[in-house]
């Protein structure tokens, strides 16, 4: 029997604000254990919570750009459990009633367009972090109470390269839309994986088995990888599978069982007792549909349409959002976006990374002077006008100068930011396009290289080629090629 493989996600990802959920504490990754924390975020008794309302924009605002209904009501609930990165025993969430839900996302997936329902994006808040020493442990409470958004997708995904698609998908979105630097160094998203498998063609779902608290995308895919063959081996050899929680071991490469599943009841889940319901008016709702920005996928297919690049291209303006910014305009006013994007993608963004390659390794030369000058260079660092490029792109179509010259330019007004109308005068680069001129050289490439003339006539068209060589030497690579090969075509045929 086949069998088909169910993947749905729970990713929980750290909000961009100043400060946590409830108090005024910095929202700061990297800080000195236990600096970033108050009476309100160490859940001492007494204090009350006060909604942090960027957080509440900002859930609202992923709700938008994931297509989701947002209720006109939301409301917190305590999630109760005991385990010490908790201070408070209880997790504030939203158990019934979130602020968002329904909704999609969607993104390229095998050459096709993959759709995954959104079960609901919620507003939560961060625990503390567990640290384990020789002899004791440690609990530091600088990330308890950093707002968090649980996004749950429906069981849509069926392999674990769609799911790991569909993470980096997610990921682009919220970076997009300003929701969270999703930096995963810092932890900022995290992930839990539920998988089950069941007998192709089967309408009803096998037993849930979640893998807890993932850190990589690309350790999703690898656990699930691992997990779905581990399901059906074990109901191959007719094992039954329980709905379970387990943990992936990423150097081992496996998952294994932490317990069976507990269920929502085991929470006890109760309203929030200190917050009132979250009940968002239109005039509120509005503000945050002004800051909707286009998605990432939208962007590719409008670069693809408009400026008629290829899907490879579109993409990288897609995952480079500075670079795309700095071409757009550029193609809106020239007649030839496509030759602007691979100045744009093959030399501009070349000659970046080679200039910050260079850096680091100096970096790693002199460290402690390298933490001062260790600015990568960036696109506003360009010592030329991005007017530059158009005019570079025109000077080639409009055959003023070879491609090889162009090259030149490029690198010189990279260097020393001059236009390139100065730089071809300087350098003497224009093409030579008269007539006169280029038909001196062909002469004299003709007279001398019989042999090679000789073989043209006798039907060696490569011949033909290597006169075009000799004169574009004689011209000092100036003499403009299509000229020369026509000039020699019709002399050698005369
Ligand atoms: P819980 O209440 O235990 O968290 P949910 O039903 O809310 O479980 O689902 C949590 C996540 O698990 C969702 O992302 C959902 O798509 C996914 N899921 C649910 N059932 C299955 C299943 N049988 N196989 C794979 N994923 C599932
Ligand atoms: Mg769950
Ligand atoms: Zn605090």
């Amino acid at each position: 029997m086949e069998y088909e493989a169910v993947i749905g996600l729970e990713t929980h990802v750290q909000l961009k604000t100043k400060s946590k959920m409830w108090c005024g504490c910095a929202n700061a990754f990297g800080a000195e254990p236990n600096t970033n924390v108050c009476p309100v975020c160490l859940g001492m008794p007494g204090v009350l919570p006060v909604a942090n309302e960027e957080a509440l924009r900002l859930t609202v605002l992923t709700g938008l750009l994931l297509n989701c209904e947002i209720p006109p009501s939301a409301k917190f609930d305590r999630k109760n459990y005991f385990y010490p990165d908790v201070a408070k025993n209880y997790q504030v969430t939203q158990y019934d009633r979130p602020s968002t839900r329904n909704g999609y996302l969607e993104f390229e997936f095998n050459g096709a367009l993959s759709r995954v329902r959104i079960t609901r994006a919620h507003l939560e808040e961060d625990v503390g972090k567990n640290f384990h020493f020789e002899r004791t442990s440690g609990v530091d409470f600088n990330r308890a109470g950093v707002p968090l958004l649980e996004i749950v997708s429906e069981p849509d995904l069926t392999s674990p390269d769609q799911a790991y698609e569909y993470l980096n998908a997610l990921k682009d979105v919220l970076v997009y839309g300003g929701v969270s630097d999703c930096d995963m160094e810092k932890g900022m998203v995290r992930c839990d994986v539920n998988v089950s498998v069941r007998p192709k063609g089967m309408k009803e779902l096998g037993a849930k088995i979640e893998i807890k608290n993932m850190n990589s995308f690309s350790g999703v895919r690898r656990a699930i990888e691992y997990e779905i063959p581990r399901q059906i081996e074990v109901v191959k050899t007719g094992g039954k599978l329980i709905q379970s929680t387990r943990r992936w071991d990423d150097t081992a490469g496996i998952t294994e069982e932490m317990r069976t599943k507990e269920h929502a009841h085991d929470y006890r889940y109760f309203p929030e007792p200190d917050l009132m319901p979250f009940e968002p008016d239109a005039k509120w709702l509005e503000e945050i549909s002004a800051r909707v920005v286009e998605l990432p996928l939208a962007r590719k297919q409008r670069f693809i349409r408009d400026y008629q690049l290829p899907a490879g291209d579109a993409e990288v303006f897609k995952n480079d959002v500075p670079l795309g910014n700095y071409f757009e305009p550029l193609a809106k006013r020239s007649k030839n976006p496509k030759a602007i994007a691979n100045w744009v993608i093959n030399n501009l963004r070349a000659k970046l990374s080679e200039a910050n390659e260079k850096s680091a390794v100096d970096e790693m030369l002199v460290e402690a002077e390298a933490a001062q000058r260790a600015q990568a260079i960036t696109l506003a660092d360009l010592k030329f006008q991005p007017e530059a490029v158009l005019e570079l792109v025109a000077l080639v179509d409009s055959k003023t100068i070879s491609t090889s010259a162009a090259q030149q330019v490029f690198a010189e007004m990279f260097e020393t930011g001059k236009s390139p109308a100065a730089i071809v005068k300087d350098k003497g680069l224009a093409q030579v396009s008269d007539t006169g001129a280029i038909e001196k050289f062909c002469d004299e490439a003709i007279a001398a290289n019989p042999n090679s003339v000789a073989d043209y006539k006798n039907g060696k068209v490569a011949a033909l080629n290597f006169l075009k060589g000799q004169v574009m030497k004689l011209s000092k690579g100036k003499a403009n090629p299509a000229l020369v090969g026509e000039m020699l075509e019709k002399k050698l045929k005369g």
